[in-house]
């Protein structure tokens, strides 16, 4: 039996809608199934603004330029994420600061408090696998008064905020609660990812959403983004094609990084049945998966609940008790050649070339090191069969034994 790592989900649903798209609507880039994909997404979280992008990574980006980051800034993230958490910043000047992670693989709030340096601008904290971070205690951070003290704004939006922003990576986590409150509702802004292997997807793709305190006008903020994400131009080619409506103006230097209606049509077709059916088959996966392990006193569960704090089940990040960095790798060959797709999630940032480059050094983030170094992540993707799930577990415990024994 072969088990790839992911598969993305195109069933009878999503060839309907692409149908629709070539046939009725026949327009290409953003337009009506954009504006739809924004609607569901908004209904789904129950706030009330929404801007698809075309990937997580341009629009952190964006939300960043929107700041005023930029070169001289420090933005702070976990060392242990996928690379585009740092790399976004890196991409408009700004310096990654890495700090280490918690055992439940989110960032560490006490490590922010003591990155934090008059440079520092934001802080993106990753909800890794779909677990929601720590946000208390990072908002407790960013609010305390000597903290609030340090920060300088310079520029306008900066002054308004009087803070480090929060921005959420929270391309892993849509669909995911804290204490409660859906993702996207938490921090000042969250953005999702709607790349292929994510729990929804566009192909690839992005969505923003704002939760900015008072004064902030989070829709008035929002309309803005939607026009610097459009090359800082007032009109979409949309609403430019609507006869006698040809007039526009470059109000800003924007991103040009839209989401096409092509893209939206394939990520409407699924958030319309997210919640009831997708979200829920993911955790019957997860829990699958949990009842099976948990018997063996080798495997280390992932958090994926506690309280109103729930995951969007995301990604199944199993660890191996006490194994090493070469066992686990070892493990891996085995399941493989078993013809079960699995993958490591993550290797942390400071093991990669380029943050090497820069300086980074991996003994620097210990808890990082420590988690990468056992982990073995299982697929988890609608559609998957109990005989499939069976048939992985059984790869695991096998391929433990073989190590193990060895
Ligand atoms: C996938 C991913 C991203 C990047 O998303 P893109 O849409 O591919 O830019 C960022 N952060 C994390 C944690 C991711 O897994």
């Amino acid at each position: 039996m072969k088990i790839p790592f992911s598969v993305p989900l195109i069933d009878a649903d999503v060839i309907a809608e692409m149908h629709d798209t070539l046939t009725n609507t026949r327009w290409l880039t953003s337009g009506p199934k954009v504006k739809a994909l924004e609607d569901e997404i908004q209904k789904f979280i129950g706030n009330d603004n929404a801007l698809c992008v075309n990937s997580w990574t341009s629009g952190a980006m964006l939300i960043l330029r929107w700041f005023g980051v930029g070169p001289g800034d420090e933005v702070i993230v976990p060392a242990y994420t996928y690379s585009a958490t740092a790399l976004c910043a890196m991409n408009i000047g700004a310096k990654p600061v890495m700090v280490d992670v918690n055992e439940d693989f989110t960032i560490n709030a006490d490590k922010i408090k003591a990155a934090i340096t008059p440079k520092t601008k934001a802080v993106i904290p990753v909800d890794l696998g779909g677990y929601p971070c720590d946000y208390d205690s990072i908002k407790k951070v960013i609010n305390a008064p000597e903290i609030r003290r340090m920060f300088t704004p310079d520029n306008e939006r900066q002054r308004m905020l009087g803070r480090i922003l929060i921005l959420s990576d929270a391309a892993h986590s849509f669909g995911a609660t804290y204490n409660g409150i859906p993702a996207g509702k938490v921090s000042d802004a969250t953005v999702f990812s709607f790349h292929s292997v994510k729990n929804i997807t566009t192909g690839e793709g992005g969505g923003i959403v704002l939760n900015l305190p008072e004064p902030f006008d989070n829709i008035e903020q929002l309309n803005f983004l939607r026009i610097f994400s459009l090359n800082g131009q007032n009109k979409s080619a949309f609403e430019k094609n609507q006869i006698g409506n040809w007039r526009y103006d470059i109000i800003d230097q924007g991103l040009k990084i839209n989401m096409p209606d092509l893209c939206a049509t394939i990520g409407l077709a699924q958030i319309r049945k997210y919640r009831n059916e997708l979200l829920p088959d993911r955790k019957r996966i997860y829990d699958f998966y949990v009842k099976a392990l948990s018997q063996y006193e080798w495997a280390i569960i992932p958090p994926y609940k506690n309280g109103g704090t729930e995951s969007s089940y995301h990604l199944f990040l199993l660890r191996i008790k006490d194994f090493t960095e070469e066992q686990r790798d070892e493990m891996i060959r085995i399941i493989s050649k078993n013809e079960v797709g699995v993958n490591v999630h993550y290797m942390p940032m400071p093991m990669l070339s380029l943050f090497k480059s820069k300086g980074y050094v991996m003994s620097d983030y210990p808890v990082a090191h420590h988690l990468y170094k056992n982990e073995i992540t299982l697929p988890v993707y609608n559609g998957l069969t109990e005989e499939q799930l069976d048939f992985v577990v059984n790869v695991i415990v096998e391929a433990y034994m073989t190590v193990a024994g060895s």
